[in-house]
């Protein structure tokens, strides 16, 4: 935990522009009218569903393999009436290799429950947002700031990076959301609908093009000459005892992924025998076939797996 607070840029770093938090914004969104990448999801045509869709299938996956899946899918099913009514297994062989497969499930559940409760129209409260399935503080958020152009405090992975680089000159935030970060990122959003939904795209991207976790591009960065960590030099990652990379190779998320790939490629039931041949530890494949199961992402009939059959 850092407790001396860091040098505020204006002081720490003798800028060729003024320097402070509130040119943090303004400098950012010059940035990214210029620069922004132009991500199908941000078209003018955007629909606040296809900023959801968005939303949903970019946690945990990067946007090259959620742009050609989510094009796809837009195309298939432009509406959440569309979708609420796709049968099950469809909608997890869409969802294809973007990972992590109940947010597929989630999403379904969400376009039912848009159907049910909005008239299939995505809503913009927060409250109506929260309560959708699997729509979390983050997801409501973007989807505001991005589909409605409405002020929120978006806070993701990128975005706190950028926060604690900048504004707390620390390599990288802390490995799970603080109070104090939250209030730090809310306090940067600034007045305004329309200047806070692009203070909320622009930090988002300065972190995903430029400022990364594992080499920000200093010289190129549009802010650099208000970032504490780089006038400090650099310094180590604080929290880094505390950080945990789990190698993918032999995890289960690895074996459950190599099952659904098996029966999304197939177009009848798969036999057991085959399955058991995903994977050389037996009690572990059949720990993930028994979550898969629970999850709802496939179903065993006999001697055979399937991906579930629609139960709308
Ligand atoms: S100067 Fe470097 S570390 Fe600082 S915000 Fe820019 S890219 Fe990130």
């Amino acid at each position: 935990m850092t407790s001396t607070p860091p040098p505020h840029p204006a002081i720490a770093i003798a800028a060729p522009e003024p320097a402070g938090p509130t040119d943090l914004p303004e400098a950012l969104g010059r940035w990214f009218e210029e620069t922004a990448r132009p991500l199908p999801w941000r078209s003018p045509d955007r629909t606040p569903w296809g900023v959801l869709v968005s939303e949903v299938m970019s946690q945990q996956t990067p946007v090259a393999r959620v742009a050609p899946i989510w094009l796809d899918w837009m195309d298939r099913w432009p509406t959440p009436t569309d979708f609420a009514q796709a049968p099950t297994a469809e909608v997890l062989r869409a969802w294809g290799s973007l990972g992590y497969p109940r947010r597929a499930l989630r999403l379904q559940e969400c376009a039912r429950a848009i159907v049910e409760l909005h008239d299939g129209e995505v809503p913009a409260s927060t409250a109506e947002l929260l309560a959708l399935p699997g729509i979390g503080t983050y997801t409501a958020a973007a989807v505001q700031a991005f589909a409605f152009g409405h002020r929120s405090v978006v806070v993701d992975t990128n975005i706190r990076r950028v926060l604690a680089r900048v504004v707390g000159g620390e390599a990288l935030p802390p490995t799970s959301l603080t109070a104090a970060e939250m209030s730090r990122a809310a306090a940067f959003v600034p007045a305004g609908d329309a200047p806070a939904a692009l203070w909320a795209a622009s930090s988002m991207e300065l972190g995903a093009v430029v400022c990364t976790a594992r080499a920000p591009r200093c010289d190129d960065c549009p802010v650099a000459s208000l970032c504490a960590w780089r006038a400090a030099g650099y310094p180590a990652d604080a929290h880094a005892a505390r950080r945990r990379t789990q190698a993918w190779a032999g995890t289960d998320r690895q074996v459950r992924g190599k099952v659904m790939g098996a029966l999304r490629a197939a177009h009848s039931p798969v036999p057991a025998a085959v399955i058991d041949a995903v994977w050389p530890d037996a009690t572990q494949l059949e720990r993930c076939l028994t979550g898969l199961v629970a999850d709802g992402l496939i179903a065993r009939t006999g001697q055979h797996y399937h991906l579930p059959v629609d139960l709308a």
